[in-house]
């Protein structure tokens, strides 16, 4: 439910007003929870009393999703039956360990088994927890579709199927999987498919594809919708952008990193080489960091996440892959090093920051090509991109300046080494040179030349008349020779006379104040 200004006025409940049982309401007090979040409030208390109902909700990633299916779906097992009554469906092995992870803590006093399957674990393994008869399944879409074409699951006995993050399933291209494992659950009935168990889908976006599944699969749905205005992304986070020439990509990073003090969080990469040219770069500036993608191994993943939370390093760098089921609490930034083609991985990469009602900074940095990307996910999202302000060159400066000055003053000039180099460059100075500089000079020179790579602080590798409200789609402009600190005076190019995209579009209005 919104208000007109798009904000959302669900009262949020207690737990104990709903009619849960004893021991649900004690594993929720034992998490820590007392007060539903808006999803719970709308969710919780209608599924409970809904016999048979399908359900589609559309929140906002760090919404308290998982425990708005979660606690539901467990209130209507029997924990006496030996058989799958319910099955979780999720992108990927992150998000499906983290929802059993919230289930698990769920369940514990309520005496059920459940079993995460996802692809790279040992077949042999899963066959013989199966045989632990699990009430609960959740898992990737590809293994389940191996195990149910090897005839090793019963799901007969089914009473909820949840499709978690359906969006992002079918952007990565699950869609014929997804529906291999919906025709073991529903069957045809004219145009659509029905099933006897309940259906519920939670998704961020409404895209194309998660309404097919709707329209086919799920039986006069309750549609919950929770996105604020701005499709999914929390309204607790601030996004931005920088625009740099093209080839400035890695120094327009390492000025955002350097700069921030105490960041902590997540730094998306399109590509794995992207992932590992990042990390050599940033380790190269002795900034800690590590690395998550599709290519390592399952534990390995699991350990890299876990040191996070514990805050052993502060960066990661990760592909999309890994963008779901990082639930890091207080991570303070995202950084897009480059902006994904989708809108769905921009909405779920940005909310790893920003969990639960916190405040995220998100940034993404653009070369000119990345131009129409930024339209056309403002439009799509209505989400207000203003320019990043970098931290000034000279106050940075300031910083290194101080820190090298503090080590500088440790060294004791009387000592022997100190002796022998000043021994040294008195022989090996020229006279000329010795009087060249003073000693404010020679002490700037050396810090210069400790700073390894100086195209970091350079102020003219930034394009900063980039307004992406006043651009029409198809138009990127290319590098035009902007300098940086030169403001755009006058009408944005879509207001000038033949700056309309053909003259066929309207130009958008101007709402974004820079
Ligand atoms: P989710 O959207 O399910 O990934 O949840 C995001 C984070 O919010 C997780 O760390 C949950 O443990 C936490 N969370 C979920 N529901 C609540 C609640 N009612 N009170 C406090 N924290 C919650």
């Amino acid at each position: 439910m919104c208000d007109e200004s798009g904000l959302v006025i669900m009262q949020n409940l207690e737990f104990s007003s709903m009619s849960l049982s004893d021991e649900m309401l004690q594993s929720i007090q034992k998490m820590g929870y007392t007060t539903a979040t808006p999803i719970q409030s709308e969710v919780i208390p209608y599924l409970l009393q809904q016999e048979n109902a399908d359900l589609v909700a559309l929140a906002q990633t760090g919404s308290g999703k998982t425990a708005a299916f979660g606690v539901p779906l467990l209130e209507k097992i029997d924990a006496r039956q030996g058989q799958i009554q319910a099955l979780v469906l999720a992108p990927t092995r992150e998000l499906a360990a983290q929802i059993e992870d919230i289930l698990g803590k769920l369940m514990k006093p309520l005496g059920m088994r459940s079993m995460t399957i996802y692809g790279g674990q040992s077949y042999t393994v899963q066959r013989s927890q199966l045989k632990k008869k699990p009430q609960v399944l959740i898992a990737t879409p590809g293994r389940l579709v191996d195990l149910l074409n090897q005839n090793l699951l019963d799901l007969t006995g089914l009473k909820v199927l949840v499709l978690d993050e359906a969006d992002r399933m079918l952007s990565m291209g699950f869609e014929e999987d997804l529906q291999t494992i919906l025709s073991y659950t529903h069957s045809a009935d004219g145009d659509h498919e029905r099933a006897s168990c309940q259906t519920w889908l939670f998704s961020a976006t409404m895209a194309p594809g998660v309404k097919r599944i709707l329209n086919r699969y799920l039986h006069k749905p309750k549609i919950v919708e929770q996105l604020s205005g701005n499709q999914g992304v929390s309204s607790t986070l601030k996004h931005h952008f920088v625009t740099v020439r093209n080839g400035y990509r890695k120094q327009a990073l390492l000025r955002i990193v350097k700069s921030i003090d105490n960041f902590y969080g997540i730094i998306f990469c399109q590509t794995k080489k992207d992932v590992a040219e990042v990390e050599e770069l940033l380790r190269g500036h002795d900034i800690s960091c590590m690395s998550l993608h599709g290519d390592k191994q399952q534990r390995e993943r699991e350990h890299i996440l876990k040191s996070l939370k514990a805050e052993k390093f502060s960066i990661l760098i990760a592909t999309d892959v890994a963008a779901r089921g990082i639930d890091v609490k207080n991570l303070s930034h995202v950084i897009h090093y480059s902006l994904p083609i989708e809108i769905e991985s921009y909405i779920h990469r940005s909310g790893r920051t920003g969990r639960n009602g916190e405040e995220g900074l998100v940034i993404s940095i653009m070369e000119p090509s990345d131009f129409s990307k930024l339209n056309r996910l403002q439009r799509a999202t209505k989400i207000q991109f203003t320019p990043y302000s970098l931290r000034k060159t000279e106050d940075v400066l300031k910083g290194i300046a101080k820190s090298e000055l503090d080590q500088l003053s440790h060294f004791k000039s009387d000592s022997h080494i100190m002796r022998e180099l000043k021994k040294i460059c008195g022989e090996l100075l020229t006279e000329q040179e010795t009087n060249l500089f003073s000693t404010a000079e020679w002490i700037a020179a050396l810090i210069h030349s400790k700073m390894r790579d100086h195209s970091i602080w350079r102020d003219d590798i930034y394009i900063q008349d980039f307004n992406p409200q006043s651009r029409p789609e198809g138009r990127d402009r290319r590098e035009t020779g902007s300098r940086s600190g030169q403001k755009r005076r006058g009408p944005p190019s879509s207001f000038r006379r033949g700056g309309g995209g053909g003259g066929r579009r309207k130009p958008s209005k101007p709402s974004f104040k820079s």
